[in-house]
């Protein structure tokens, strides 16, 4: 019998993962609207010491060893047939001159197991355009130069990406004003109150100004939890700004030099599947198994999938699920339930700097979980 043909929507986080583990299984194709692993962890990182971001969190595929029996695909999917088990990408050819990938050409894709990773939509940061290489630079570049060239940045959200990103910005550059303005009575409202503590502790010791009570207004025109871009910036920046921002809390309005609006609304990157598939919000309806309902041989895993109201798949290692019952669906074996879900502990076990970076980092993500990356060409830096 030949090999079946898996084919891979998405190569961000969990992609990239659920493609390593399926390797030997299939052969394996791998379509992403990046050129590169870009990964969407670690905003704050990204934002104050990019370099210190892309060393870890954009790698060149071709570094994968897991990845080398994976074929990939630089192009955007743009429609399903699940009659005919096809997925339709529009090609890059890397040639458009603003950074955004050119498109050449469409094919069509057959499968027989299709795993849908395309995530979600968050901002500047995480978003699913084409682009080429010159692309994804300009989306760590450019925020982060707009933030050095500032006075004050006022941050709105509490959620984890909100705080990592003022912790940050705060410790890279002490004497700017940083300003974190959330609803409720204290940030991380889905986490223990001891997180919450630990939190706010090294905030204000970073000298971080915190603002609960406050409830940003949404400007005009932003239907999807993003914000208006008054100053010209295009869609890409729409979660930095520098408008006042007003509050339905009463406040008097606020300015700040560069507004980062994280205030987690996500929007799914599903627009290229049938509307049976997706829930009320557009993520994908799975089983507990993973599986799409309805569809035997497609599954789906990450932020897309609605499994828990957290979606937390892509965390709780929901490509060992994906891949261990894509495995039992080609053997004609019962699949499984199995995602765990692990809730904040409320304890939190401080790992130095250094062991954080060579121990998970180094040996635990890049050896183990993924598998083994190479090191970084430097004649081809571009690649990274
Ligand atoms: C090892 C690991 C550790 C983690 N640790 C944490 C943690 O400590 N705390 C935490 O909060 N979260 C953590 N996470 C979760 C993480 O923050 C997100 O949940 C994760 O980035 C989501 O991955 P994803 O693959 O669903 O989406 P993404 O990484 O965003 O990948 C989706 C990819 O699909 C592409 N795409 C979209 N549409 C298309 C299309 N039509 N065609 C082709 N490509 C498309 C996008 O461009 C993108 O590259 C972790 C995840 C992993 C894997």
């Amino acid at each position: 019998m030949s090999r079946p043909r898996i084919v891979v929507v998405g190569l961000g986080d969990t992609g990239v993962l659920t493609a390593i583990a399926l390797r030997t299984h299939g052969d394996v194709v791998g379509i992403t609207a990046k050129p590169e692993f870009v990964s969407g962890q670690e905003l704050g990182l990204r934002l104050a010491r990019p370099e210190a971001w892309t060393r870890d969190y954009r790698i060149a595929y071709s570094r994968f060893r897991g990845l080398d029996r994976v074929r990939i695909v630089h192009g955007s999917a743009t429609a399903l047939d699940t009659e005919n088990r096809t997925v339709r990408v529009r090609l890059a050819d890397g040639s458009a001159g603003d950074g955004s990938a050119g498109e050449s050409s469409v094919v069509e894709e057959p499968y027989d197991v299709l795993v849908v990773a395309t995530g979600v939509t968050n901002g500047f940061w995480r978003h699913p355009t084409l682009q080429d290489s010159r692309g994804v630079d300009a989306d760590i570049l450019l925020p982060h130069q707009r933030l050095a060239a500032s006075r004050t940045v006022a941050i709105i959200g509490g959620g984890a990406a909100a705080l990592s990103s003022a912790a940050q910005v705060a410790e890279r550059w002490p004497a700017k004003t940083v300003d974190v303005y959330f609803p409720g009575d204290r940030a991380l409202p889905h986490h223990h109150h001891h997180v919450w503590d630990r939190v706010r502790t090294r905030l204000e010791s970073l000298g971080v100004g915190l603002h609960p009570g406050h409830r940003a207004e949404l400007p005009a025109g932003n239907g999807d939890g993003g914000c208006a871009s008054p100053d010209g910036l295009d869609d890409d920046d729409d979660h930095l700004t520098s408008a006042t921002v007003s509050w339905t809390t009463g406040q008097a309005p606020t300015t700040a030099d560069v507004v980062i609006w994280a205030i987690g609304r996500v929007t799914p990157n599903t627009s290229w599947l049938p509307p049976e598939m997706l829930d009320d919000r557009g993520f994908v309806r799975v089983e507990p198994t993973l599986r799409v309902s309805g569809h035997s041989n497609v599954f789906a895993v990450g932020d897309v999938a609605a499994t828990d109201p957290l979606r937390t798949s892509a965390r709780n290692r929901g490509h060992l699920l994906v891949a261990r019952n894509i495995r039992a669906h080609l053997q004609g074996r019962p699949l499984r339930d199995g995602l765990i879900v692990f809730t904040p502990p409320g304890r939190g076990v401080r790992v130095p700097a250094p062991a954080s970076d060579v121990v998970l980092q180094r040996l635990i993500t890049h050896q183990v979980i993924y598998g083994g990356v190479r090191k970084r060409d430097r004649r081809a830096r571009r690649t990274q």
